[in-house]
């Protein structure tokens, strides 16, 4: 085989709270990751000839070094001492970039997926996860998907029951925020609100979505909301389309709202397009497993 194509999905936030720093200042957190069908496809192509290359349908997007899904196959080879006999990348994004959907991350994880195929290299999910932490907290996440409780700095991953299957409507506002910007705001994890995550954990114990859905919660989302009216803006137009529950996603300034009902969502979309292009409308996505 030469070449493969992977769909790399976003994630978004059910619940993200930050629990404390670490000596080396990485935050600690605590939050119930949940896969989204909204994906780019990622097609890794061994050319035979040559480096990494990467090319990408979004022309703002970085093609070089810079790019995560070039970083992951380097540090790819890097790792098990393979020798790359020339790479090519070709990303096709839908996900929003700098969205708080994980964009960046789980594309390096698809080019680990792939890699591990294309060269028969035969590694443990947890020998992936291993190797895409070094590449971003996100990044072993990213390889297992689904409904996970991440901990630590997000690479400490329990599978939880899947979230029960509704809608999303995802909206990213026309700006970005950068994540450490935001974690600078974090006041160190002294928060006066945190999300109740054992109550969304008992919620999807018990396949209870009403349950989970009014406990959607980001301590982030305080920082963001604060500096970029838009945040509350789009909660406010998701929630009066009858959205089942709404929150920031990571540190955003994508914001989402949950709906059982097709029509409501798709009420929700058609709202949120007319002002935000970068609305999408989207399922929950089960992961791939361990
Ligand atoms: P994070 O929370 O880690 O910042 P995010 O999902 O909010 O992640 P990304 O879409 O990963 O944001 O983009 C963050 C930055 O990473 C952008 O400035 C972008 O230029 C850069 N980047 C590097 N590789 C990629 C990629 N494969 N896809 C999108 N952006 C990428």
């Amino acid at each position: 085989m030469d070449a493969i194509t992977l769909s790399a999905y976003a994630k978004i936030n059910l619940t993200l709270d930050v629990t404390g720093r670490r000596p080396d200042g990485y935050h600690t957190v605590r939050m119930v990751m949940q896969s989204v069908g909204l994906h780019d496809d990622v097609t890794v192509t061994r050319t035979g000839t040559g480096g990494v290359t990467l090319a990408c349908d979004k022309p703002f997007v970085p093609t070089d070094g810079r790019n995560l899904a070039v970083r992951a196959a380097e540090h790819f080879f890097a790792c098990t001492g393979l020798s790359c006999d020339g790479l090519h990348i070709a990303l096709k994004k839908r996900i929003p970039v700098a969205a708080g959907l994980a964009g960046g991350s789980t594309d390096a994880a698809a080019v680990l997926r792939a890699l591990d195929t294309l060269y028969g290299a035969g590694l443990s999910t947890d020998a992936l996860c291993g190797m895409g932490l070094a590449l971003g907290a996100d990044v072993p996440y990213c390889l297992v998907g689904g409904t996970m409780l991440a901990e630590g700095i997000g690479e400490a991953l329990t599978p939880l029951p899947p979230m029960p299957d509704c809608w999303a409507v995802l909206c990213k506002p026309g700006f970005s925020v950068s994540t450490a910007a935001v974690y600078a705001q974090m006041n160190g994890g002294d928060l006066p609100e945190r999300p109740d995550t054992a109550g969304v954990l008992r919620a999807l114990q018990a396949g209870d979505y009403a349950g989970v859905c009014h406990r959607l919660y980001n301590v982030m989302e305080r920082v963001t909301a604060c500096a970029h009216a838009e945040i509350g803006q789009i909660k406010d137009v998701l929630l009066a389309c009858g959205a089942d529950g709404a929150a920031m996603s990571g540190s955003g300034p994508t914001t989402f709202g949950l709906f059982r009902s097709e029509d409501k969502a798709r009420k929700a979309y058609a709202a949120l397009r007319r002002d935000f292009p970068d609305t999408h409308l989207t399922r929950m996505q089960p992961g791939w497993g361990r």
